[in-house]
Parts: C-alpha cells; sequence; structure tokens
C-alpha cells in the first residue's frame, strides 16, 4: 500500500504554445510590472512623476491559453489588464547592475499578448492593510496568454498598437511605445533581482481602461498584427 512518501502524481510542467512550432515554451516564473503607463498609473490613483513601475510575480502554473475563463471565486470585481508578455529564451547573469541593453534584448525569444487578471477588490483590500498580493493577483487562470511568436516571426513592437475589446466595444488600447520601463529596461532592472532564465515571462504592463468583467463576456485582445486571444468569461 502506498504511504504519504510515495510519489503517485504526475509532474506538470505548465506551458504555452509556441506559433508555428510543435514544442511548447515551458514557463519557469511569471513576473508582472505595475503602473508601466502613465494613464494606467493616474486612473489607479498615482502618480507616474512620482511612482516608478514595480515588481509582482505570479506562480507558474496560473499561465492559462483556455479559450474559457472560470470566473474566479471571493471576488465581485474581476478586472481585466491587456498586456504585452515578453518570453525569455536565455540565462542572464548574476550581476545585473552590469547587463547592458544588448545583451537583456538578446534573451527575448518571443511575444505574446495575455491578460493580468486581478481581483481588483481584494486588492484594494490588501493595500489598504499593507497585505501581500498573491489572492489578488496569483490565482488560478490569472495570467492568460496567446501563444508565444518568436521574435524573428514578430518584428519589432516597440511601438506596436495594443487593444482589448470586450464584447465587441474597445475597453484598453494602448502602445507599447507608451512604456514607462521599455522591455530592455525591465529586463535589465529585473535582472538586478533574479536571476533570469529561459522560461520566464514577463508581463509588461497595462494601459488605461481596466475595468470588471461579468460572467458571459467575450473578450479579444491584440498586439500589433502578431497575436490574437479570444476569451469567454463563464457563469460562476
Ligand atoms: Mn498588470
Amino acid at each position: 500500500m502506498a504511504d504519504s512518501s510515495t510519489c503517485l502524481f504526475e509532474v506538470v510542467q505548465p506551458s504555452v504554445t509556441i506559433t508555428g512550432q510543435t514544442a511548447r515554451f515551458p514557463v519557469r516564473r511569471i513576473f508582472c510590472v505595475g503602473r508601466n503607463y502613465a494613464a494606467h498609473t493616474r486612473e489607479m490613483g498615482g502618480d507616474p512623476q512620482r511612482d516608478p513601475p514595480f515588481f509582482f510575480s505570479k506562480p507558474a502554473d496560473a499561465i492559462s491559453e483556455s479559450a474559457v475563463l472560470a470566473y474566479p471565486a471571493r471576488t465581485t470585481d474581476l478586472h481585466h489588464e491587456v498586456e504585452m508578455v515578453v518570453a525569455l529564451g536565455m540565462s542572464l547573469r548574476d550581476k545585473g547592475e552590469d547587463l547592458t541593453p544588448e545583451e537583456a534584448d538578446s534573451a527575448i525569444f518571443g511575444y505574446a499578448v495575455g491578460l493580468d487578471l486581478t481581483r481588483r477588490d481584494l486588492q484594494a483590500q490588501a493595500k489598504e492593510l499593507g497585505r501581500p498580493w498573491d489572492t489578488a493577483k496569483g490565482f488560478d487562470q490569472s495570467a492568460v496568454i496567446s501563444a508565444i511568436t518568436p521574435r524573428a516571426q514578430a518584428g519589432d513592437l516597440s511601438a506596436a498598437p495594443i487593444s482589448l475589446r470586450v464584447n465587441g466595444m474597445l475597453r484598453q488600447q494602448g502602445n507599447t511605445r507608451d512604456l514607462i520601463w521599455s522591455v530592455n529596461e525591465l529586463i535589465m532592472e529585473l535582472s538586478t533581482y533574479f536571476r533570469l532564465r529561459p522560461g520566464d515571462l514577463v508581463y509588461t504592463g497595462t494601459p488605461a481602461g481596466v475595468a470588471a468583467l461579468q460572467p458571459g463576456d467575450v473578450l479579444e485582445a491584440s498586439l500589433g498584427n502578431l497575436a490574437i486571444l479570444g476569451l469567454t468569461v463563464a457563469s460562476r
């Protein structure tokens, strides 16, 4: 008979589809940046001149490519945040302070569009009480992602339109040229805190227009002309 020291479960590596390849992208860590577009910083009550962007993270198995989102428990204020996602394919040195923009850039494997889903009510409570954001940001399916397009196919995304439609109506619209910290700066800054490795994903922040989702909503996110993400919110 099995006892608690016998492993009866299988190891599941969270992963994401790669456009045009049968291999999948194995997810190691999910890093997110908060307040990386000035207009969104202002809508959240911050001052983009005074408050620099900051990082938080989600567990790797919060990643979701499912076309259906289960409306999460313990919230009545589930918010969408459409974001460009950068997938890293190379290790970066420990000494992040010395990283050059070229080295940061060379670590990029590809790009996707994603949603940093947020239980805004729990986040507001956590902010008020000075508590961690895990229940607000790190729940199941909270890191929605499209397929990852390798950079050679993706082309230059330094000035790409990014948008989210909900039930056909434009909810969020921005351009990656308005990132406060550019992709290379994000990688350089992150690598001063963490040793970045292949499989790491960076959610680069959301433009203005975040709002609540309702059961039955149909979402379409896009980044430039490369990544499209479709998602339906299931009933509670
Ligand atoms: Mn976000």
